[in-house]
């Protein structure tokens, strides 16, 4: 089976991205914060091709698109 995408300079298929989350914190008294409950209550951004992902390999950076994968005589199609 075919990964979806792969790092166009190594060829590598994994990927740091930023995901966004929600979390529930512990404030005092004037609203600082003190300490963080848990890691994600709520994912409310999942990583997509319009981010900037690095590759986890070599690190090669550039929007998410540009590690798409694209089977040879599909190449040039855009969304
Ligand atoms: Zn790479």
């Amino acid at each position: 089976m075919n990964s979806k995408y792969r790092c166009p300079a190594c060829g590598a298929e994994s990927f740091e991205v930023t995901a966004h989350v929600t979390q529930d914190w512990k404030i005092d008294c004037n609203g600082t914060f003190l300490e963080s409950l848990n890691e994600c209550v709520e994912v409310t951004h999942y990583p997509d091709e319009n981010d900037i992902w690095d590759c986890a390999d070599c690190g090669f950076s550039a929007v998410g698109r540009e590690f798409r994968n694209q089977p040879e005589g599909q190449k040039g199609a855009t969304t």
